[in-house]
Formats: structure tokens, C-alpha cells, sequence
């Protein structure tokens, strides 16, 4: 998946367990180029981008 805010592709998951997963949710991912930190809902039968941390540029 690209990133939500710079369209890069470097986007890795990090694995973040204080929040429970559920099949709604997708794992977290940080880009590599922006170091925005984002997920994924599913929220009836569209995604919201869910801005974790924002990016650093
Ligand atoms: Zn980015």
C-alpha cells in the first residue's frame, strides 16, 4: 500500500499490540520516506485512513 501522505512506497507494519486487532483493522505501517505512521479501518464498506503519528517533512 502507498502512503496516504507522500505516495511512497516504502511503507513497512510495525507490529504495535497495545491495541487489539480485530478484522477491521489493518496492522500499522510507517513510511519510510515521510515517517507518517498510519492504518487502515474498514468501516461498513468503505476505508478510513487513520493518522497515527504525522509525518516529520
Ligand atoms: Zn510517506
Amino acid at each position: 500500500m502507498k502512503c496516504p501522505n507522500c505516495g511512497g512506497r516504502k511503507a513497512v507494519e510495525i507490529d504495535i499490540h497495545s491495541e487489539g486487532f480485530s478484522a477491521e483493522v489493518s496492522p500499522v505501517k510507517e513510511c519510510g520516506e515521510c515517517g507518517l505512521v498510519w492504518r487502515v479501518k474498514v468501516v461498513g464498506d468503505k476505508s478510513e485512513i487513520d493518522i497515527i503519528k504525522p509525518a516529520k517533512k
